[in-house]
């Protein structure tokens, strides 16, 4: 496995030439990709000309940018200029971007050389890849099982090193999802610490971007190279200098909330994240049992507000702006057309319970009460953390499940009970590899204040050295 630093080093003592790398990385995702189909499209042009920048600089002995020469992966859902972007959707099957994505303009700026777009579900709804128009992600660990999803393309990528690092997005637990199912480290930034300009919005008030790589200092750098405050994001912000509170704590004080190890948490998985948590009570952190009451109405919550915001966002998708236009003799049958034919099923049924879930006469019964529920869920995690400095937990309810296995939408929801409620919160939260429940992949989450990424890396890497 080569990190970051090592990618350095390599550079500067001319082990390898950023081109070398690069072409190194493309063999294997020539290679391997057949099997796994992490993704959609590759972009060796691009990552060659990007590559034989960095050389230019190293034979120039200028300083090199902090990613130089790092071969990456970005979800297929953020726009990278001149390339195609499809969100995994028929809909968009033939889209090129007209720009770069923030977070892309500075992992370009960074020296990244992007290798290429990583698959997804359909416009980000999914949790395992398969609602991908394209084909599903294999897990690298057990090609019959899936990666996780949405981000599952990003995940597969790093676990089969096909690239060092990757961009995912996390609205209800796509990066770390995927992450756990395929054992790398997936960030979900607090809300508003990384720049949303040019992803395919799926939920604006739950969306972040953010990375994955196989080591938690890959993660901290990758995520210090996209985050802050962005002209072009209303919403994003620059982490405040007062947030850095409980980092550099010799050994922050974990919360376990008891809602997040009761029943649907598999055993296997149970053990492994108690295991994870103990060795952090030997390194000296205190544990302590917390409630989360309404952690418990999170997925009924999540996706009242998740398909509500689907509904309006994915209405641009008409046949007249972006991608796929079935024209048709008037606009109405031109829209029917056009939507009919170019969203997946759960694009569908998405759209219909949002629209039904905002329509007149229900608005105040679901949207407005699980708005004001959100809001009683923000309020127990605000409580909580007056008692502690991180919370920690499982990030599924079990490991990667079986290619096919879940075929009704509800039994699919259901994996995403621990992560919705901390995009529902804003709260910055990670996936780090904890062990393996018979030969797969566990990852235990750490959950924390707003803005404290730090508190999340530095525990992350001291688990790491445990
Ligand atoms: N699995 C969740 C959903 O389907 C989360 C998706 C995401 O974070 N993009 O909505």
């Amino acid at each position: 496995m080569m990190t970051i630093k090592d990618i350095r080093e390599g550079l500067s003592q001319k082990e390898f030439s950023a081109l070398e790398l690069a072409e190194r990385f493309l063999n294997t995702i020539e290679k391997k990709d057949k099997e796994l189909h992490a993704f959609i499209n590759t972009t060796p042009e691009l990552a060659k000309e990007q590559a034989k920048e960095i050389d230019k600089k190293v034979a120039n002995k200028e300083d090199l940018p902090i990613l130089a020469g790092v071969p990456c992966s970005i979800k297929d859902a953020i726009l990278v200029d001149e390339v195609k972007c499809t969100a995994g959707s028929k809909m968009l099957e033939n889209y090129t971007a007209p720009y770069d994505a923030t977070v892309i303009t500075k992992m370009k700026e960074a020296g990244a050389v992007i290798l290429g777009k990583t698959n997804l579900d359909e416009f980000s709804m999914g949790t395992s890849t398969e609602n991908s128009a394209f084909g599903v992600t294999k897990n690298p660990h057990d090609t019959t099982r899936v990666a996780g999803g949405s981000s599952g393309g990003s995940a597969a990528a790093v676990a089969s090193e096909e690239s060092v690092a990757a961009l995912g997005g996390d609205t209800g637990g796509s990066i770390r999802l995927p992450a756990s199912f395929c054992g790398v480290v997936g960030l979900k930034p607090t809300y508003g610490a990384v720049s949303r300009y040019g992803i395919i919005a799926m939920a604006s008030s739950l969306d972040q971007i953010g990375p994955l790589a196989n080591t938690v200092e890959d993660c901290e750098i990758v995520f210090n190279t996209i985050r802050g405050k962005d002209p072009l994001d209303s919403t994003s912000v620059e982490i405040p200098a007062s947030a850095k509170a409980s980092a550099g704590k010799q050994n922050p004080k974990i919360g376990i909330p008891k809602e997040f190890f009761g029943k649907g948490l598999d055993a296997k998985v149970k053990k492994v994240v108690m295991a994870a948590i103990k060795k952090f009570q030997e390194h000296g952190s205190e544990i302590v049992e917390i409630s989360l009451p309404r952690v418990e109405q999170g997925l009924a919550i999540y996706y009242i507000i998740n398909t509500s915001e689907v509904s309006s966002n994915l209405a641009r998708f008409d046949g007249m702006r972006y991608g796929l236009s079935e024209q048709k003799d008037n606009l109405l049958k031109t829209y029917l057309a056009t939507k009919g034919k170019g969203f997946g099923a759960e694009v569908k049924r998405r759209i219909m319970l949002g629209t039904y879930a905002l329509s007149s006469g229900y608005y105040d019964a679901y949207y407005i009460k699980a708005q004001k529920i959100r809001t009683l869920l923000k309020q127990d995690f605000d409580n909580a953390f007056e008692k502690v400095d991180v919370i920690m937990g499982p990030v599924a309810p079990f490991p990667a499940f079986k290619i096919g296995e879940k075929t009704d939408p509800l039994s699919m929801y259901l994996a995403d009970i621990y992560t919705v409620s901390i995009n529902l919160a804003g709260l910055p939260g990670i996936s780090i590899p904890a062990g393996e429940a018979e030969n797969l992949p566990v990852g235990l989450q750490i959950i924390g204040k707003p803005y404290e990424e730090q508190t999340l890396f530095e525990m992350g890497k001291t688990f790491e050295s445990l």
